[in-house]
């Protein structure tokens, strides 16, 4: 069976990687020259499987009006296409029923997916600087407290075990918690959570495919449209020539509406800018994956580097105020950690990464109504965490019902 994989991303790659396990062969195709250029390339790296908590939930409705008026420094908001409809959508996630079902829907997800890349690391040899740091969420009142605690329950009840520690406790096992400028007041701590390169991971799977199946990797090669034969996909109209296979699974995060848009099926997907910079570690850098809730940033100790990620903006695909914002993820980082990091380092690397995210948080994955048409996208702040899973699901998905 010929199947097509548009973008090479880690949830592409991973895609072709299971897929040519089920004895697919699997031509994958990206425009960009490298496969992991887009989201995957610089994300902070977390494997983040206990903190599945949907962004969508009661109390986003009260920080809306500090949002839109552009008092959140930790996002920018500007009207651009598609935004106002995905925004009434997100809006409608909004209720606890909704916000609770979306976080077990997606933590059932994480927890295959870390069983299945534990099978990956055993089978195959890769390097993809894979640490098992655990995860601390630091919490810095009590409203953020209760709701870890009801969030902490809620997912124990699947198996998921977090730990809420007061602050002298976080402090014991992350000793950097002790230079930091914050004053949180108790932190959650995952022990299973892990970090690791999703871009180096991603290359690592190419080269296995490259050398180990019949996988074909066509790059610098857009794909503009899908080709269509009595009503089924049969390929698909790249820059400089046609592919024909027996089913297309579209991966192309952001970006995947673009393509769908002449056959009417649309996952609400919405890009959400983020930034990431990697410095060389400070005096007191965490070894323990970081994410300091009130002020959205994460810190991660990835690569011999500490890399820092944050901020959500809703401002489409404009990237005009990229060296702005980044100067002020930096300034921001610096301030709540001051010694994690070499803010001065001239050999800083600054990153910025489309977010593909539904309204529910949830990817949207298998066959569409258009035979031979298959979707793995819309895996938001956490297509990293989940890929193994979805590519998986995806893969059994084409071979089930072609
Ligand atoms: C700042 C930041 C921090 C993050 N931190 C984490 C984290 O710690 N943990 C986590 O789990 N997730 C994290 N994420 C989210 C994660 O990076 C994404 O969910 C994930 O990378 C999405 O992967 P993907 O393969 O779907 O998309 P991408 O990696 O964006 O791949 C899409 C591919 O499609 C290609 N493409 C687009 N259009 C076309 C076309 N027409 N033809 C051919 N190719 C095309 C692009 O070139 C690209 O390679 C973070 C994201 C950001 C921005």
């Amino acid at each position: 069976m010929r199947v097509i994989v548009l973008g090479a991303g880690v949830v592409g790659v991973t895609t072709a990687y299971y897929l040519s396990r089920l004895g697919c062969d699997v031509t994958v195709v990206d425009r960009a020259r490298a496969v992991g250029s887009g989201a995957t390339f610089g994300n902070a790296g977390q494997l983040s499987y206990s903190f599945t908590d949907s962004l969508a939930k009661p109390g986003f409705l009260a920080q809306l009006p500090r949002l839109l008026l552009g008092r959140d420094p930790q996002s920018q908001v500007r009207l651009s296409p598609g935004l106002v409809d995905w925004g009434m959508r997100f809006v409608a996630q909004c209720t606890s029923r909704k916000a609770r079902q979306n976080t077990l829907a997606v933590l059932d997800i994480a927890l295959r997916s870390a069983d299945l890349l534990a099978e990956i690391r055993e089978e195959l040899d890769l390097e993809f600087s894979y640490r098992q740091a655990g995860k601390l969420v630091l919490l810095s009142d009590e409203a953020e407290l209760a709701a870890a605690k009801v969030s902490s329950e809620l997912k124990s009840e699947r198996g998921c075990e977090t730990t809420i520690l007061g602050r002298r406790e976080a402090i014991d096992i992350e000793p950097a918690l002790d230079d930091m400028s914050e004053d949180f007041i108790a932190a959650v701590y995952s022990e299973d959570d892990d970090v690791a390169d999703s871009n180096k991971f991603t290359s690592g799977l190419q080269d296995w495919l490259e050398s180990k199946s019949a996988a074909e990797f066509r790059l610098d090669s857009r794909a503009d449209n899908l080709l269509m034969r009595r009503g089924r996909a049969c390929g698909i109209a790249t820059d400089d020539d046609e592919i024909e296979a027996d089913a297309v699974v579209v991966c192309l995060g952001a970006w995947s509406q673009g393509l769908l848009r002449t056959t009417g099926i649309n996952p609400h997907i919405y890009p959400v800018r983020g930034y990431s910079i990697s410095l060389p570690p400070g005096p007191s850098a965490p070894a323990v994956s970081m994410t300091a809730l009130r002020h959205k940033l994460v810190y991660s100790r990835i690569n011999g580097f500490m890399r820092i990620a944050g901020f959500a903006d809703f401002v489409g695909f404009d990237t005009g105020a990229d060296a702005d914002r980044v100067r002020a993820l930096l300034d921001s980082a610096r301030q709540l950690a001051p010694q994690a990091a070499d803010y001065d380092a001239d050999d800083a690397m600054v990153w910025g990464g489309f977010r593909p995210m539904r309204p529910d948080g949830r990817p949207q994955v298998g066959p569409t109504r258009i035979d031979g048409l298959y979707l793995n996208t819309g895996h938001g702040m956490l297509g990293w965490t989940l890929a193994c899973a979805t590519a998986y699901d995806a893969a059994r998905a084409v071979v089930r019902t072609h």
